[in-house]
């Protein structure tokens, strides 16, 4: 057994579980190395059991490193009776399930075969999410990969940024970039916001939307490298930034800087949070309604989470973000953001990409 699977095996054991029913992807790929999707992990106390349809089998053998593969689906058994086959053979009495991660329709099927053979389901949250957070030196490489791909393509696009280009064409030559440049997929869905759209902390970059002298440029952006993230956003101006758009900027800039100064083992994310916070809301700019930041990894949003009003203690290991912005409607937004790795005096920017603004 794998460390992330005996570690697995300390938490069922500590929430009283005689095994784990695994439906989030990326906690397969943590705990066995599979890169599928659509298949179902059973993690025992002794064994893990990568339950796949005639899709994946073959992959899942190949891939998995220690997981016994079982396939499921005509002309297989469905997948409830390889559950019950499962549990009635290891004496499974109590199963875990990731509640935020299993969808009705399954749970139903699931907890009316398993009912049968009297086992329990139990909602659970965070069991390998949790292990997750810290990162091992394996996972910090290919996370500093990846933002190194990421800061390389957003430097590779600038000349290309001129009037009348639109969201969209940028946003495809900022993913093609990456992934020329080494990337073995995006992290996320691109968003490249220009003009007053980037108040809105999320869009979708449009083919509609062209860009003109003194639009913003909001940039958030991310490569993944074997399945680890990298997460950036950038602010420019387009031609000559005015004296509002300098000043607000100047402002984000110094609470991400705070925020920074903040990241270190011990540090709780709710403080990270309300400095930046405070920041932005002494020099009467709107201020954030997201959270400061979240951990990245083999998902784009993983723990810790770190927020206003949460206590979420740091360690070293964890890699996160650290991102304010300050948005209004009609106006524009500002967001800068780093991918961020907590080392055990402090921090280490994994994203590289300058911060002083860009008038471009
Ligand atoms: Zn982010």
């Amino acid at each position: 057994m794998s460390d992330k699977s005996l570690e697995l095996r300390k938490n069922l054991e500590t929430k009283g579980l005689d095994a784990l029913f695994i439906t989030n992807p990326a906690n397969q790929r943590y705990l066995e190395g599979f890169t599928g999707a659509d298949c179902f992990m059973l993690a025992t106390c002794g064994k893990n059991y990568l339950i796949a349809d005639s899709r994946y089998v073959e992959m899942a053998e190949r891939e998995c490193r220690d997981a016994e593969v079982l396939p499921h689906r005509a002309p297989n058994p469905p997948l409830q009776d390889v559950l019950s086959r499962l549990a009635s053979g290891n004496g499974l009495r109590r199963i875990g399930f990731e509640r935020e991660r299993l969808a009705w329709g399954l749970y139903d099927d699931i907890e009316k075969a398993l009912g049968g053979v009297g086992v329990e389901l139990v909602p659970t949250s965070s069991l390998v999410e949790g292990i997750r957070a810290k990162k091992t030196e394996a996972e910090i490489e290919l996370i500093e990969a990846a933002c190194g791909i990421a800061d390389r393509a957003l430097d590779d696009v600038l000349p290309i940024i001129k009037p009348g280009i639109s969201e969209l064409d940028l946003k495809v030559e900022l993913d093609y970039r990456m992934k020329i440049g080494g990337a073995d997929d995006v992290s996320f869905d691109t968003m490249v916001l220009f003009g007053a759209r980037p108040s809105q902390p999320h869009a979708n970059s449009s083919r509609g939307a062209r860009l003109k002298a003194g639009d913003f440029i909001l940039i958030d952006y991310g490569a993944c490298r074997d399945g680890y993230r990298s997460d950036t956003s950038r602010t420019f101006v387009f031609g000559k930034a005015s004296d509002e758009q300098k000043l607000a900027y100047k402002t984000v800039l110094n609470a991400q800087e705070a925020s920074l100064k903040k990241v270190f083992p011990g540090a709780n994310g709710r403080d990270i949070n309300d400095i930046a916070l405070g920041i932005i809301k002494e020099a009467g700019l709107p201020a954030f309604g997201h959270g400061i930041g979240h951990g990245v990894g083999l998902e784009i949003h993983e723990e810790p989470s770190l927020r206003q009003n949460t206590d979420v203690f740091l360690e070293a290991g964890m890699v996160i973000t650290i991102e304010p912005g300050s948005y209004k409607p009609g106006w524009g937004g500002i967001r800068i953001e780093d991918t961020v790795l907590v080392t055990p005096d402090g921090c280490r920017i994994l994203t590289r990409f300058p911060k002083e603004l860009m008038e471009l």
